[in-house]
């Protein structure tokens, strides 16, 4: 065992394969990262409490040799061994993320406690899965990774916004204090097969409606905006920002700069679906941000990274997998 440990620590150093931790590993982002780290060689382990993750969006990797599944809650204390953290578990639709706002902010903070005291005794470089809601309601647009934000610290998103914000908080008060080696990933909205058809993002709702010809319900006049990364390229950006040297921290934006308003995004789906879907206008939910769009110059300057797949090409594969649950009769 002891070994074993020394020969990962070795190749780590050299860059070979590593055991890593992936939490919140069986959701949309995490099962696509766990595939891409297992496919480049790695031993992975994928922590999960299946909240809103499944072990179906694993069931590539369930044969794996080099694939373990373990569930657990991050809120409470995890020992094992490993080389690399990626910190990505919580529930992030603001359906999922709002119906159990305590257990939201727990995983969080009390979450990313345990996963920094745990690289801490084994000395692990950890990447935090931060969000573009830290930025809150931006005044500034794009957003640079140099504005502060603008966030109700009390609203219904709150528990999302401030429980990532304080992730942050706790990611550089282990570094100053204890000199982590950690990685703080803002990432913008991202779509792409296994989103849950219902966890209310806009993207797998407008998908689902177009799909079954239901009304798309457009959350006020659909005039606000966001811009879209499809999740190959997400992934990408991760595993990049994890590779840099310890003294690049972030916070890095990762995202697609291709801004649109969600009225046109309605418009694109239900064309490429040639869908019979009407417009449903429902009232905005409190604290929707108006705009959102990333400044990405810092992760092509440090990363090297931006991303390549367009809208259409990632909708293309988006609406294909939803069309296959759909025939499947999972569409719920
Ligand atoms: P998701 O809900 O599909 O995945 C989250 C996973 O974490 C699920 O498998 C869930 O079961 C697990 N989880 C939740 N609480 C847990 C706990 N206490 N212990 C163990 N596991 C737990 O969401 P996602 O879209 O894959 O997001 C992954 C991460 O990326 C989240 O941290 C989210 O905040 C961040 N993020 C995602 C987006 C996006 O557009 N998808 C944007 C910004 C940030
Ligand atoms: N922790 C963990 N796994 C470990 C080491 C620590 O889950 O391998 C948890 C532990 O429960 C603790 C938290 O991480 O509450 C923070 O650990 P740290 O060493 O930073 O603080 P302390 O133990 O002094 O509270
Ligand atoms: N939205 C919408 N109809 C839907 C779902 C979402 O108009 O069926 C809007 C929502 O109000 C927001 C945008 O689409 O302005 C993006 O919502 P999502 O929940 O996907 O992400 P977030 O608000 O966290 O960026």
């Amino acid at each position: 065992m002891i070994h074993d440990k020394i020969l990962t620590n070795v190749g780590y150093r050299s860059g070979r394969a590593k055991q890593i931790l992936v939490t919140g590993g069986a959701g949309f982002l995490g099962s696509h990262l766990c595939e891409r780290l297992v496919n480049a060689g790695h031993e992975v382990l994928c922590v999960d409490n299946f909240y809103t993750g499944s072990k179906r969006n694993l069931t590539a990797l369930l044969d794996s040799s080099r694939f373990e599944l373990i569930r657990h809650d991050i809120t409470f204390p995890l020992y094992l061994e490993v080389d690399e953290i990626y910190n990505l578990a919580c529930p992030a639709s603001p359906i999922h993320y709002q119906y159990d706002p305590v257990q939201t902010t727990k995983t969080s903070v009390h979450g990313s406690i345990n996963m920094l005291g745990l690289a801490k005794r084994l000395k692990a470089r950890i990447l935090l899965a931060s969000t573009s809601e830290v930025y809150g309601d931006p005044e500034v647009h794009p957003q640079p990774e140099t504005y502060w934000g603008r966030v109700n610290p009390i609203g219904p998103r709150a528990c999302y916004d401030e429980g990532k914000r304080c992730a942050e908080t706790l990611f550089f008060d282990y570094r100053r204090q204890h000199n982590l080696s950690i990685k703080v990933a803002r990432i913008f909205n991202t779509y792409g097969p296994r989103m849950l058809p219902n966890d209310g993002r806009v993207v797998s709702n407008f998908i689902v409606q177009a799909l079954t010809n239901e009304p798309i319900t457009i959350y006020g006049d659909g005039s606000q905006t966001r811009s879209f990364c499809f999740v190959d390229d997400l992934i990408s950006g991760l595993v990049r920002l994890m590779e840099t040297p310890d003294s690049l921290t972030g916070p890095v934006n990762l995202g697609n700069p291709a801004e649109l308003e969600i009225l046109e995004l309605a418009q694109l789906i239900i064309d490429m679906i040639g869908s019979k879907s009407v417009i449903d206008f429902k009232p905005l939910p409190t604290d929707d941000p108006k705009q959102r769009q990333p400044d990405i110059a810092k992760a092509k300057e440090e990363l090297d990274w931006a991303p390549s797949v367009s809208l259409h090409d990632g909708l293309t594969k988006t609406i294909a997998y939803f069309e296959n649950l759909l025939m499947a009769d999972e569409l719920v």
